[in-house]
């Protein structure tokens, strides 16, 4: 039977960039309409690397939506130390992000190499924190950058063998079929635009600014792949939803920044692949178990409640585009409670 309406445990995003001042007030309304719990991403100017940035970040979210928790990551600096990242653990972050050095916005001071933080990784190991990796070559070509990262991700699970490693946005076969097999302590977010759109919803037509992120969206072999994996109930694999608000005018600049806004229609998406893939009744665990379990932290004791009625997504919000600005959706948020 279809269902025409459901109502899931609140969701968690394990992958959300929050962004700061007007724009974090613009745009957090539109996670916050379902979500209850997000990990922040920390690639803001200056980057979330501080137990000081950590807490005065976590405050500013905390003032502009008190109904939701923001879960702490800290930006991995190359120069970093294990004492570092024990007083970040204590300000309050669970996880710490790896950006490869040139990977996506702001990450041009990452890390060049994971030699360079031997002592980092050991640290985090022994302290608990999650490994999130933006798993991107950045000196390779655009559309294999994910591939050639694999080994990387390999390397550091077989080096580090009680670290828990999240290789974020997994948008290629090759990336869904590796993680399926790397050992339990690895992970991957999934997010609503790999699962659901091709490269021809960027470029195909005329070129779409607002579909442009990083790892770009491939082809319809490795969208259905992230789609499968979302609704295999692997636990390993779990929602993140990586919305990325840029203002239109930037996305309109002729230097269009990467980033998709998605949080409007995350649920959305989500629940009509789950749909089409006859697994609606796996959706709750993939946007508000799986990664709880991950991260050991308790599940959300709020509900979301979705309905099966036609609706347009909006044209914009508050001077942003969302993925699939004025599209016709089916599965829409009517509230979230608790
Ligand atoms: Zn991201």
């Amino acid at each position: 039977m279809i269902a025409a309406h459901m109502v899931l445990r609140a969701p968690d995003d394990f992958h959300l960039h929050v962004r700061q001042g007007a724009d974090l007030k613009a745009c957090l309304p539109s996670s916050t309409a379902w979500c209850a719990r997000a990990l922040v991403m920390p690639n803001t100017l200056p980057p979330v690397s501080t137990p000081s940035r950590v807490r005065a970040y976590r405050e500013e979210i905390r003032k502009a939506a008190p109904d939701f928790q923001p879960l702490m990551s800290f930006k991995i600096m190359p120069s970093m130390t294990g004492d570092e990242v024990s007083a970040l653990k204590d300000a309050g972050c669970v996880a710490g992000k790896l950006y490869p050095a040139g990977a996506t916005t702001n990450a041009q001071d990452g890390v060049s190499s994971i030699d360079q933080i031997q002592d980092l990784l050991s640290a985090m190991e022994e302290w608990g924190l999650v490994l999130c990796v933006h798993g991107e070559q950045p000196e390779d070509p655009i559309l294999t950058r994910e591939i050639s990262y694999i080994p990387v991700i390999e390397k550091i699970a077989v080096h580090y063998p009680r670290l828990r490693i999240v290789f974020e946005h997994l948008s290629t076969k090759e990336a869904v079929q590796a993680v399926a097999a790397m050992p339990s302590t690895v992970a991957a977010t999934l997010t609503p635009h790999h699962m659901a759109l091709t490269i021809d919803d960027v470029i195909g037509g005329n070129m779409n600014p607002y579909h442009f992120c990083k790892p770009v969206i491939k082809q319809p072999s490795d969208r259905d792949a992230v789609a499968a994996a979302a609704v295999s109930g692997n636990p390993r694999f779990f929602f993140g939803s990586d919305s990325a608000p840029h203002p239109k005018a930037s996305k309109l600049s002729g230097n269009a920044l990467p980033g998709i806004f998605c949080a409007p229609v995350a649920m959305s998406v989500v629940a009509e692949v789950f749909e089409r893939l006859g697994a609606l009744d796996k959706m709750e665990d993939f946007v508000s178990r799986f990664g709880a379990e991950f991260y050991t932290l308790p599940l959300n004791s709020g509900t979301v409640e979705m309905e099966k009625t036609p609706w347009q997504a909006p044209d914009e919000v508050n001077g942003f585009v969302p993925m699939l600005a004025g599209a016709g959706l089916r599965w829409r948020v009517i509230r979230r409670a608790g």
